[in-house]
């Protein structure tokens, strides 16, 4: 089974897949691939700099993220363009993952799943991590040292909490509960779908 996992800034994504994956799922993190393909040799930073210049990449050989947030900012050729580079390497990651699980269930951490039809399509279920806008913005400030309107203005360039549920097969509402009654929520969800499966099969 492949679970799309996704969630506001500071819902609780990264938390709620590491429970999933104490579950026995294997974890695909989106955002952890994309960093691995543009540090410091990573797959993708030579066809970038092919593509975009050397500008666009550090002395230490890894992607110059604010160069290229400029470059992209408000210009969808080259935002596409840079997209054309990393979607194959990221497709090529998720094979492999794939391959490696061997028909155990994939949790495919996705921050901009509700965003991007492509990945809303390749999952079998979508489960949604939520919390109150105020939560999202206090843990985030606590985490990063972003200020709140830095935090507010990430928030307002995503999804809605709304947009978010509504694509949802399921909601965990990450909002008062402490670790272990987190923990309870993910394994019951888990449980439930893995039976849901096992019926499936029959
Ligand atoms: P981002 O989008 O910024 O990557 P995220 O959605 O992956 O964030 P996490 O990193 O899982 O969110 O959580 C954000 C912070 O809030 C972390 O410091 C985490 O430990 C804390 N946190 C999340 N859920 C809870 C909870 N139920 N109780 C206490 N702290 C929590």
């Amino acid at each position: 089974m492949k679970i799309g996992l996704t969630g506001g800034i500071g819902s609780g994504k990264s938390t709620v897949a590491s429970l999933f994956e104490a579950c026995g799922a294997v974890l695909f993190d989106a955002d952890a691939v994309s960093r691995e393909l543009t540090a410091a040799g990573g797959a993708a930073v030579a066809l970038i700099a092919e593509a975009f210049g050397t500008g666009v990449v550090t002395p230490e050989g890894a992607l110059d993220r604010a160069a290229m947030r400029r470059r992209v900012f408000g210009d969808e050729a080259q935002r596409r363009r840079l997209e054309g580079i990393l979607h194959p390497l990221i497709a090529q990651r998720r094979e492999q993952v794939m391959a490696r699980a061997a028909g155990r269930s994939v949790v495919f951490d996705i921050p901009l799943l509700t965003e991007s039809p492509a990945w809303r399509q390749r999952v079998d279920r979508i489960v949604v991590v939520d919390c109150l806008e105020a939560t999202q913005v206090a843990r985030v400030v606590a985490r990063s040292g972003l200020t709140e309107d830095e935090v507010r203005r990430i928030m307002a360039s995503q999804a809605s909490r709304a947009q978010r549920r509504a694509v949802a097969d399921a909601v965990i509402f990450n909002e008062g509960l402490d670790l272990q009654e987190l923990d309870g929520e993910v394994r019951h969800l888990w449980a439930h779908w893995q039976a849901c499966e096992t019926m499936l099969r029959l």
